[in-house]
C-alpha cells in the first residue's frame, strides 16, 4: 500500500484564505489516498475554515492551537505546526510529514514524489519574492540523491545551517518517536521549535533536530533539477488584501 502523506497547514482568516485553501485542497484531492490534511488555526476554529474543509473531499483534521494566547508576535505558524506535530506524535501517525503553508503553490508531482522519501527529503523551491535581494531558489544542490550544497543568498548564509524553505522538505514521522532508529541528533522533543521567534532560522533549527547532516538527506528527485513548488511572499509586503469594511467573522469550537 502507498505511504500515508500527512500535510500540515497553519491557516488564519483573511480575505484570501478561501482562495488559498481551495487551491491547496484541490491539488491534495488529486493525490491517491492515503492522505491526511492537518489544518491548524490559532486560539479558535473558524466557521470559514470548517466549511472549506468539510466540502473539500479530502481526509482532514481541523486542530486548534490554544497554548499561546499571550503571544502577540506574528510567528508565521510556528505554534500551529507544533500543535500538529504533537498530534502526530500522540497518535503515532505513521507517514511522511510535509509542512504546506496555505498560500504557496504545489504540483501534484511533488506530493507524489514525497512517498518515496525514506527518512528526510529536500528539494529546491522557487521563491516568488518582490525584493531583488532575495534568492530565486532555495534548497539543495544534488548529485543524484546526494545533497552536496545549497542555493542561498547573502542575508541568510551566515545564520543558517541548512538552506531549506519551510515548504522544501518532508520527513518520515517515525523520526519523532524513534530517534535511535534514525540516529536523530538530539533526544529533546521536536517541540523546541517553539523557542525560535522569527525569520531565517526557523526552518534550519527544526531540521537540525531531525537530521545530523546532509548525508542523512535525500535530494528529490535525483539531481534536484526540478522546481515542484513555489513560495509566494505577497501579503507581508502589502496591506492590499484586507477584508472589505464591515466584513464579519464568527468563531466556534470544533
Ligand atoms: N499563518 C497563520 N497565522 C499568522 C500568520 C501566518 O496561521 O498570523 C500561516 C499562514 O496561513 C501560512 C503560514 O502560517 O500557512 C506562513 O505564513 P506566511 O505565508 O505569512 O509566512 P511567509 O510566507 O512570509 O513565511
Amino acid at each position: 500500500p502507498d505511504k500515508l502523506l500527512i500535510v500540515v497547514t497553519p491557516t488564519y482568516n483573511r480575505a484570501f484564505q478561501a482562495y488559498y485553501l481551495n487551491r491547496l485542497g484541490q491539488v491534495l484531492r488529486l493525490l491517491r489516498p492515503p492522505l491526511l490534511w492537518i489544518v491548524v488555526e490559532m486560539n479558535a476554529a473558524s466557521i470559514e475554515t470548517s466549511m472549506i474543509l468539510r466540502n473539500m473531499g479530502v481526509a482532514y483534521r481541523h486542530l486548534v492551537c490554544d497554548n499561546n494566547k499571550s503571544a502577540a508576535i506574528k510567528d508565521r505558524g510556528v505554534h500551529q505546526r507544533n500543535t500538529a506535530i504533537e498530534h502526530i506524535e500522540t497518535h503515532k501517525l505513521d507517514g511522511i510529514v510535509y509542512f504546506a503553508d496555505d498560500d504557496n503553490v504545489y504540483t501534484l508531482e511533488l506530493l507524489q514524489r514525497m512517498r518515496d522519501i525514506r527518512r528526510f527529503g529536500t528539494w529546491p523551491v522557487g521563491m516568488m519574492a518582490q525584493s531583488k535581494n532575495k534568492a530565486v531558489l532555495e534548497g539543495p544542490i544534488c548529485s543524484g540523491n546526494e545533497v552536496i550544497g545549497w542555493h542561498t543568498n547573502e542575508k541568510s548564509k551566515r545564520v543558517r545551517r541548512f538552506h531549506v524553505d519551510m515548504s522544501g522538505f518532508a520527513f518520515n514521522s517515525t523520526i519523532l518517536w524513534d530517534p535511535k532508529r534514525w540516529r536523530r541528533p538530539t533526544s529533546a522533543p521536536i517541540r523546541q521549535l517553539d523557542t525560535v521567534k522569527e525569520g531565517f532560522q526557523q526552518e534550519t533549527s527544526f531540521i537540525e533536530q531531525v537530521v545530523e547532516d546532509e548525508a542523512q538527506m535525500e535530494g528529490v528527485p535525483g539531481g534536484c533539477d526540478r522546481i515542484m513548488n513555489w513560495h509566494l511572499h505577497l501579503e507581508s509586503s502589502h496591506g492590499m488584501f484586507d477584508y472589505p469594511t464591515g466584513w464579519m467573522l464568527q468563531q466556534h469550537n470544533v
